[in-house]
């Protein structure tokens, strides 16, 4: 089961394309990529990512001690396929207390990874200063950004396989995890890490709250 297909900006309803629209649309943001999550069936969810997806699904790899796979969510349309993918991930905290976070991947001006970091987006202004934390996203060490968020969660931006790579973590001092070495594959290059990945609770972050019948 899939969520109803909400703005990936302000998860407002859209109206679906008819015979005067060939695009979904919202009536604060005009025309935008519908954005859904998986409700049940997150494991298909993955795997259907891995196989349609136009940019990358990460996945943390070896994922962290005790942390599992807590959503998948996705913004495009059928005929564009999904342009932006979302990948939650839930477990422990470094200082204690549970924590979650958010991979995004995404073409620019969907705003799907502005949204969750709770910046105006759709894309992260200009980057400013050094990047303050490095990960390894396909294998290349990727510079992140720091991104100025709501103190409820951090958040960092860089650019991997020519999309952007969005990093948000609940609560702040969960960015810690990323003094450990953070190693993101993604699932389109090797479906099968998506097919042993353990998933748990239901994350509240990628959800929509909305539920379409199918
Ligand atoms: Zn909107």
């Amino acid at each position: 089961m899939t969520s109803a297909a909400v703005c990936p900006r302000c998860l407002a309803e859209l109206r679906p394309p008819d015979l005067w629209n060939s695009q979904y649309r919202c009536e604060r943001h005009g025309e935008v990529s519908p954005y859904r999550a998986a409700v049940s069936s997150r494991e298909q969810a993955l795997h259907m990512l891995a196989t349609t997806s136009t940019v990358p699904v990460w996945l943390p790899d070896p994922m962290p001690v005790h942390w599992y796979v807590s959503g998948v969510g996705w913004a495009g349309d059928e005929r564009s396929g999904p342009r932006a993918s979302a990948l939650a991930a839930a477990g422990p905290c470094p200082l204690g207390g549970p924590a979650e976070m958010v991979l995004v991947a995404e073409s620019p001006g969907i705003g799907l990874g502005a949204r969750l970091a709770g910046i105006q987006g759709p894309d992260p202004e200009a980057l400013p200063g050094a990047p303050e934390a490095k990960v390894e996203a396909a294998g290349h060490p990727t510079a992140m950004w720091p991104v100025a968020v709501p103190p409820d969660r951090a958040a960092f931006v860089g650019e991997a396989r020519g999309v952007w790579l969005w990093l948000v973590l609940w609560p702040a001092d969960a960015a810690l995890i990323l003094l450990e070495h953070l190693v993101l594959r993604d699932v389109r290059d090797a479906p099968e890490i998506g097919d042993r990945s353990f998933f748990g609770a239901v994350s509240e972050h990628l959800a929509t709250g909305r539920f379409a019948a199918h």
